[in-house]
């Protein structure tokens, strides 16, 4: 199913200017997953650009890691920002495993607690909550190949804690060590 024809979800439907796909810079070794598009990534298309993005894209560049796949969990943007709720989760999950497939990456990267959730989840690893699970590495077979899966806090979770921003900066370094930068 092409993701572009996608009308599972009425409400979302109605909410979205355009589904917000993933975007790849260079090279398709890091996945990186968030929650769902915002304003500002349903205006113009693409993931992780407006307030969190800056924060994310700033210290992913801030460690040297310029090339990766950036994604959401939801493709569409729901109304006034609110959670995507579970039907909406599960009717996008077609097109998040299809983008997994087409870039066969070795790290997965969740960022927040919902995408974090969900991966786990995907991978029947037992989500316990994000302040517990974010920073491990864990090893998982995907498409017959090892990966890595590394999660941190929300980046719009780190503006106002300034306990989450610096565990955020700290997986982001653990992210680079990871991937051999
Ligand atoms: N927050 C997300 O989780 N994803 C985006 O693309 C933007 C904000």
């Amino acid at each position: 199913m092409n993701c572009f024809e996608c009308n599972k979800c009425p409400e979302l439907v109605s909410s979205r200017s355009q589904i917000v796909f993933g975007k790849k810079y260079t090279n398709n070794n890091i996945f990186i997953i968030g929650e769902a598009p915002g304003k500002l990534e349903d205006e113009m298309g693409v993931p992780f650009i407006g307030k969190s993005g800056k924060i994310l894209r700033k210290a992913l560049f801030e460690n040297n890691i310029h090339d990766y796949y950036i994604t959401n969990i939801v493709k569409c943007r729901p109304k006034n920002n609110r959670d995507p709720n579970e039907n909406e989760i599960n009717n996008c999950l077609i097109h998040l495993k299809s983008e997994l497939l087409q870039n066969n990456p070795k790290i997965i990267f969740t960022v927040g607690r919902k995408s974090t959730e969900v991966i786990y989840n995907l991978f029947n690893i037992k989500f316990s909550n994000i302040s517990e699970n974010r920073g491990n590495i864990i090893k998982l077979k995907y498409n017959g190949a090892d990966i890595r899966l590394l999660s941190t806090y929300h980046p719009a979770s780190t503006i106002f804690n300034k306990n989450y921003r610096s565990l955020f900066f700290e997986d982001i370094k653990t992210l680079s060590n990871v991937a051999g930068i």
